[in-house]
Order: structure tokens, then C-alpha cells, then sequence
């Protein structure tokens, strides 16, 4: 199973293999302005991104990176890589099709003050669309 991407314009594109485990909702100054929906592995591995990006770096960390033309925000990516090479990635899984993602359990995770995984508490994709 495999779940694309793509932002409004087409500019931008990414693709999931197989099915996320869970879908992070964050609370972080980012995110809830962003309104994002992450799913994480690593690039060219479980993640494969295409397309001119513009990205805004946050601290030493991570790139967030959005479409120049029609503005979503489509994938973060860190800075650096793991000792062993790999480079850390996530995909707004907003930029999907609703079918293909609605059934992924919300994970949450606070951002903002403990940095804590706050688990899941029942809710999936389908229920943060509107
Ligand atoms: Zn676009």
C-alpha cells in the first residue's frame, strides 16, 4: 500500500509506503497554526518527496517545507542526519486524499510545553478533517 500527496497546486508531492501507524496531532507554535497531520519515517526510505519546496527553518532542528504557489505546507525534513545517515522526515498527511487516510489513529503529542506523547484517545484522521 502506498498514500501520495500532493498539494493544491500539484507542485509538491510526496508518497507514504504502506500505512501510517498513527497520525501525530501537535500543539507546538507550528503546528497549530499550520493545522498539520504528520507522519513520520525517513527520506528515501518509507518517504520520497518531488518538487521545488520553500522552507522555514525553526531553530537548528528542522526545515518546514511548503509550496511557493499555493502555500501548504507539505513535508518537515531535519537539518542534520542520524549518525548512521538517515534524515528524519514527515508528511502533512493533509495533502491526501480523505479516503486514503481517514482511518489512521490520532496520536498526540505536546509541543508546546511537556514534549510528551499523549497517546490516542479514540479519534482517526476522518474526524479532523472539519
Ligand atoms: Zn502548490
Amino acid at each position: 500500500m502506498t498514500i501520495e500527496g500532493s498539494c493544491l497546486c500539484g507542485t509538491v508531492r510526496w508518497r507514504f509506503d504502506g500505512l501510517p501507524e498513527s497520525a501525530t496531532a501537535c500543539n507546538c507554535t507550528a503546528c497549530r497554526r499550520y493545522g498539520t497531520l504528520w507522519a513520520y519515517d525517513y527520506e528515501g526510505e518509507g518517504i520520497h518527496v518531488t518538487g521545488p519546496t520553500t522552507a522555514h527553518i525553526r531553530g537548528k532542528a528542522l526545515g518546514f517545507h511548503f509550496c511557493a504557489t499555493c502555500g501548504c505546507v507539505a513535508f518537515w525534513r531535519s537539518l542534520q542526519t542520524n549518525d548512521d545517515g538517515r534524515r528524519r522526515i514527515a508528511v502533512n498527511l493533509r495533502l491526501s486524499e480523505p479516503e486514503a487516510v481517514a482511518r489512521i489513529p490520532i496520536e498526540h503529542f505536546d509541543g508546546l510545553e511537556t514534549f510528551e506523547d499523549l497517546g490516542r484517545d479514540g479519534r482517526c484522521v476522518a474526524d479532523y478533517w472539519f
